[in-house]
């Protein structure tokens, strides 16, 4: 089956907004094993909107449309692509109600222009919108599919997981199942590079990579005449994925992530973490406490910016200091010993480094970053150079740090591309 993606929004054509919705889309439609051929970003103009939809049509079998389903006059979407099939567009008292629960919930006022919302055109499926107000809606017509989705993105996500996949999998021979292998240490392209012969090979199951901050999740997708099929032919290929990455595996699913990870091995293990943060400033602490559950595990973060915070509240020595500067591996070592010490944490971990853009020096670049490790076991320091701007090198240093942390926990051993 051939979709064609249309984004609708005037806030794409003027460069105000980026068609995430397409990437996503278009990301999660390949894997399915359904092609993608073009893509269109077309304005709020009904008469634009429903020219797009004819060529979409003539030449794809589903269109699935984002955006333009708000309470607005500019909002035309739905009533376009209604229009478009000759359908009316009716009262979905399902629709209404929820729209009455989520603003009576809210305590917010209810205008007349959100019952438009609950307007979809007749004979639709209609798709609940779970996150938001705008229902979506599946349009079959003259042999053609039309999704029409909203244009917020956790909505349009949500709405496709929940809802369209469902559908789409009606349409399909059999069932599509996927698992996600989740893996830190090494970057998307070398983990591509290393999948590669297995990648090129495979046409089902697949496998399709996403990379975050140096995170990349890999999604294995398998179809089949049944779910059991499905999964027993997901099985060697996991298997082999597992063998090419190793240890870098750090999770399963798709609602795990590196601070949850750590956090369920420390609680599991009764072991307990404390950090100390300079370049950072409190990131690594941040990640972890969002993780629900974190006290068991995590027992203080300092965020020691200055030297003289370094040397009262870690215990780090003044001579270092001088003589390695702040920026060191000897400063790291003493930071994550201080301040496992202090808070009497079975984990210490110690941050220190030049996110940059300006501080750094030929001998310091921009980008280097200590990160020590303190524990019953362990008492070593790592050397990293970091790209990216600050952000990324801030980000990359608190999840490398999280990684070093599974990695001692779990008694495995560190990744050698630091550079000490
Ligand atoms: P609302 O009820 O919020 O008006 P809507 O379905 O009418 O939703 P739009 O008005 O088109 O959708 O877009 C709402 C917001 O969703 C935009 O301001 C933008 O932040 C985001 N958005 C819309 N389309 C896209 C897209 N293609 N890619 C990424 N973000 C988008
Ligand atoms: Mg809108």
């Amino acid at each position: 089956m051939n979709f064609e993606i249309i984004a609708v929004g005037t806030e794409l054509l003027l460069g105000q907004i980026v068609n995430t919705n397409a990437v996503y889309l278009s990301q999660r439609l390949s894997e399915l094993g359904f092609n993608v051929y073009f893509q269109t970003v077309v304005g709020d103009n009904p008469d634009r909107l429903k020219e797009a939809l004819r060529i979409a049509s003539e030449r794809a079998d589903a269109v699935i449309t984002t955006g333009g389903l708000g309470p607005t006059n500019d909002d035309l979407t739905k009533e376009t692509v209604a229009e478009f099939c000759g359908l009316e567009c009716v009262l979905c008292e399902e629709s209404l109600e929820r729209i009455k629960k989520r603003f009576n919930k809210q305590g917010s006022y209810m205008s007349e222009n959100n019952i438009k919302q609950a307007y979809m055109p007749e004979g639709s499926i209609i798709l609940q919108n779970n996150h938001g107000t705008a229902s979506g809606a599946v349009v079959e017509h003259n042999d053609k599919i039309f999704i029409v989705l909203p244009g917020p993105p956790s909505e349009m996500k949500a709405m496709f997981e929940e809802s369209v996949m469902p559908y789409l999998k009606t349409k399909t021979d059999g069932v599509i199942h996927s698992v996600t292998l989740r893996e830190f240490g090494i970057g998307e392209s070398q983990a591509e590079e290393k999948l590669k012969e297995l990648m090129e090979n495979q046409s089902n199951p697949t496998i399709a990579p996403y990379a975050k901050t140096g995170e990349v999740t890999f999604r294995l997708t398998a179809k089949a005449e049944n779910v059991e099929k499905a999964k027993e032919m997901l099985v060697p290929l996991e298997k082999k994925v597992r063998e090419i990455l190793g240890d870098t595996i750090y999770g399963y699913g798709d609602n795990g992530s590196l601070q949850k990870t750590l956090c369920e091995i420390l609680t599991e293990k009764g072991m307990k973490l404390a950090t100390a943060e300079s370049c950072t400033g409190g990131l690594l602490a941040k990640k972890i406490t969002e993780i629900s559950g974190s006290s068991v595990c995590f027992e203080c973060g300092a965020v020691t910016y200055s030297n003289e915070q370094k040397i009262r509240l870690l215990g780090v020595k003044e001579e270092t200091l001088k003589k390695y500067g702040a920026v060191s591996k000897q400063t790291a070592l003493e930071m994550c010993e201080g301040i496992a010490k202090s808070a009497n944490a079975d984990i210490g971990i110690g941050i220190t480094g030049i996110a940059g853009p300006g501080g750094g020096t030929d001998e310091k670049p921009v980008g280097l970053v200590y990160i020590g490790i303190y524990g019953e076991k362990v008492h070593k320091a790592f050397r990293f150079v970091f790209s990216g701007d600050r952000d990324m090198v801030r980000e990359r240093s608190a999840m490398t740090a999280l990684d070093m942390a599974r990695r001692y926990a779990l008694g495995i051993d560190f990744v050698d591309n630091s550079q000490k």
